[in-house]
Order: structure tokens, then C-alpha cells, then sequence
């Protein structure tokens, strides 16, 4: 058994970002940039008026505020290259190309209309409500650094320069292997003794959650030879595998040896910690390629804590994320004590209010079966090892629940 900074340190050590490959901005959204990408055209990309309102030369405005007949109209879009000429004013609407010889976009509101003229009320600063070409961006700058994630807004600005596509680290193909005989498909009737199948449908939200859709799964019974053949089709098929269940030290557990008969390397199994201690994960070469596979304890919520602490940020270290481990700090809003010496995952709500911190919340049940508790929870309290009670009132590490990628 090993410590959990332990464990997620060797983790980190062993994933590798997954291949880069070029995809349509839609579809890169939650991955990160595998190289820097820099502006392929000016921003603003000419010079463009803010306002709608009316674009005028300074000359005409030296003896006083002028009337101006209106000479033509320019609106967003327009192709036109038409300039403004002396003594006259062009209507403009906002996003429309400013005409050579304007110096500034006198707004409506300052301005009224009589017949064919415009009446001015107000001497405009050169440059006003005009944004110059390049005022942002110029062409060749840098616009985002490699391993940028790519969030809407990053996606925004990639589209508004000129890109349709991006070179991004790849989402992994994943395969999912839930074991057990007592496992039945949700819907369908079941005998005494059974249960329905729920890790399947939960680690499968969790992976669309973080836009991977190249899922595989299988069920296998608790049998070696079934359980063996499982893990090696699916060490071939995919870049991770996810087994549930059949990894503590039942004789009905099966998948640690059926990792080992299949070359896969163990880099740890068992970590202290609560729930989720039979944890296994180990690699495996295939085709030149490096393999992951997680033996999640079966209980529903170590399941979802292990996937949580361990197979996510494993995920997203792929998808090129750094920084996979966020916890922030809370107050305690009741105590918390414990006998176990391992290090404790509690599950609890935050609840802002006016402090610094948010109030930690803790929900009824801690016991792993307990799923309804793990769906109403927004954090995991960390419950160190050394401690067997945290007072109400005191300053507490809490991991925040995260399904997506930002
Ligand atoms: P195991 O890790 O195989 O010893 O399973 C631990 C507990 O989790 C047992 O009570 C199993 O019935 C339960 N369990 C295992 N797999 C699943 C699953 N896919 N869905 C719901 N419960 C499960
Ligand atoms: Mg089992």
C-alpha cells in the first residue's frame, strides 16, 4: 500500500500527452494547443468604425462646427473603397470599413439630420470612435502559447484570426470493462441476488463529459481466462482501459492477474485511502505504443472518487492539461472524526456565503455503496491520515467535483 501523493505522483510520471493530430476548432474544444499558434492577419483587420454615426474630416470642423451634406452610406460588410471627400459626410454603421480621409466617427446622438445634411454638435478628437487596423493583433504576433486549453473564448479568438482548424494533443480511444456475475443491465428484471450495472453508465457520462466519444465496453464474469481475454483486446484496441470491480483480494478478483499474464507492468496497487484502496493501475506496450489500465474497486462510489483522484487527471494529462489537480480551501461546518488511519475522502456541498471560504457541508452517508450521497456531492473532504477529528469551524482541503475539461 502506498501513499496517495505517492500514487498520483507515479501517474503523472508515466502518462505521456496522446498524438497530435489537426482537428476542426468544434472539436478541439477541451483539448490543448500542441503548438503555439501566432495571428494570421491584423485585428482589427482594417480600420472600423465603433459607432453608428457619421465619418468626417478634422478639416471641416477648423472653422467651427459644421452642416455637411450626407454623400453616401457605408455599412458593416460593405466592399466598397469609396473615400470621403471634402466638405461632405458618409453615414457608417458600426463594423463598416472607416473611408480614407476620415479621421473620425462623429456618433448619431451628436448629430441631427435636416433634408440631406447633417448638423453636427460636437467637435470630435481625431481617431474617435474608430478602431485602427492592428489595434489588438498584428498579423505574425503570437496568439496563444502551446498547451493553451482551448475554452469558446479561446476558439472565438482562433476563428475571428483566420483558423477553421488546429493542431491539438488527441482525446484517447478508452475501453471500459465492468466484471462481475452479479451485473445485470439497468431495465432488466433481475433474480435475487443481482444488481444493476451502474459504474457502466456512470464512467461512460463521465468520459462523454470530457468529449470522448470512442468508447468501447465490456462485461466479463469473474472468471480468469474471460477476464485475461478482455484486458488483452482491449490493451489492442485502445490507448486506456477502465476495469470496475475484481481487483481487491477476493479469490473471485481476478483482473490483477489477468494484468500480469497479459505484460502489463504494475505501477502500483492499493493506495491508503478511503474509499477507493484497491486501486491498481499499470502500463503495457503495444505496436510501440504506451498503454494505461486502471482497476477501479467496484463500489459505486470508490468507482467515482478513484475516477475522480486518478483516471481524469490521467485523461486530461493526455489531452495535454497541465495543473489536473485542483483543491480549494473551505470551513467546516460540522465535525468530522474517524477511527481508520487512512487518509479520508468525505463527500460534502460548499455553500458560498460571505466569508473568505466557503462553508463545507458534509452529507450523511461516507460508506462506498452510498451512491446517493456521491450524487448530491460537490467536493471531496480531504480527511488527512494523521488526524482523527477536524472541528467544526476549522480550515479545511476540499477537491472540487470536476466532470468536463475547464
Ligand atoms: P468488487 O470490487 O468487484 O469486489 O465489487 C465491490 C462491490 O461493488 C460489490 O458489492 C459489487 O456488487 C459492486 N459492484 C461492482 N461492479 C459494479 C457495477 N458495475 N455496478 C454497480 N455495482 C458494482
Ligand atoms: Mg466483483
Amino acid at each position: 500500500m502506498i501513499p496517495l501523493e505517492e500514487a498520483q505522483r507515479l501517474l503523472a510520471e508515466c502518462v505521456k500527452p496522446g498524438r497530435i493530430i489537426d482537428l476542426p476548432l468544434l472539436e478541439s474544444l477541451g483539448l490543448a494547443l500542441a503548438k503555439s499558434v501566432t495571428a494570421k492577419s491584423d485585428s482589427p483587420r482594417f480600420d472600423v468604425s465603433a459607432v453608428d454615426g457619421y465619418a468626417v474630416s478634422l478639416d471641416d470642423f477648423a472653422g467651427g462646427l459644421p452642416t455637411l451634406p450626407v454623400s453616401g452610406i457605408l455599412e458593416a460588410g460593405t466592399t466598397s473603397r469609396e473615400a470621403l471627400k471634402h466638405g461632405r459626410t458618409l453615414r457608417i454603421f458600426t463594423g463598416a470599413p472607416v473611408p480614407r480621409g476620415a479621421h473620425a466617427i462623429v456618433m448619431q446622438e451628436d448629430v441631427t439630420i435636416q433634408g440631406d445634411k447633417a448638423v453636427f454638435h460636437k467637435h470630435p478628437a481625431p481617431g474617435l470612435h474608430i478602431r485602427p487596423r492592428g489595434g489588438e493583433l498584428h498579423r505574425g504576433e503570437k496568439l496563444f502559447e502551446s498547451d493553451t486549453i482551448i475554452t469558446p473564448a479561446v476558439a472565438q479568438t482562433l476563428a475571428a484570426s483566420g483558423y477553421a482548424r488546429v493542431k491539438v494533443y488527441a482525446r484517447p480511444i478508452v475501453s471500459i470493462i465492468t466484471t462481475g456475475n452479479e451485473l445485470r443491465t439497468p431495465g432488466s428484471s433481475l433474480q435475487h441476488g443481482e444488481i444493476w450495472d451502474s459504474n457502466s453508465i456512470a464512467l461512460q457520462g463521465a468520459l462523454q463529459a470530457l468529449g470522448i466519444t470512442s468508447i468501447r465496453m465490456h462485461h466479463v464474469a469473474d472468471h480468469l481466462a474471460s477476464t485475461t481475454r478482455a484486458i488483452r483486446t482491449a490493451l489492442e484496441r485502445s490507448d486506456i482501459v477502465i476495469v470496475s470491480g475484481g481487483v481487491s483480494v477476493g479469490e473471485r478478483d481476478y483482473v490483477r492477474e489477468a494484468c500480469t499474464s497479459n505484460g502489463v507492468r504494475e505501477i502500483f496497487w492499493r493506495v491508503s485511502m478511503k474509499p477507493g484502496k484497491p486501486i491498481y493501475f499499470g502500463t503495457a506496450r503495444r505496436a510501440g505504443k504506451t498503454k494505461y489500465i486502471f482497476g477501479l474497486p467496484g463500489n459505486p462510489v470508490s468507482v467515482m472518487v478513484t475516477y475522480q483522484l486518478f483516471v481524469r487527471p490521467a485523461i486530461l494529462q493526455m489531452m495535454g492539461h497541465h495543473n489536473t489537480h485542483r483543491s480549494v480551501r473551505g470551513i467546516l461546518a460540522t465535525r468530522l472524526t474517524k477511527s481508520d488511519s487512512r487518509l479520508e475522502f468525505v463527500r460534502a456541498c460548499r455553500e458560498y456565503t460571505t466569508g473568505e471560504f466557503p462553508r463545507i457541508v458534509l452529507l450523511e452517508s461516507r460508506e462506498s455503496h452510498m451512491t446517493t450521497s456521491m450524487a448530491k456531492a460537490d467536493c471531496l473532504v480531504v480527511f488527512p491520515a494523521a488526524r482523527d477529528r477536524l472541528d467544526a469551524g476549522s480550515e479545511v482541503d476540499v477537491i472540487p467535483i470536476q466532470w468536463g475539461t475547464y
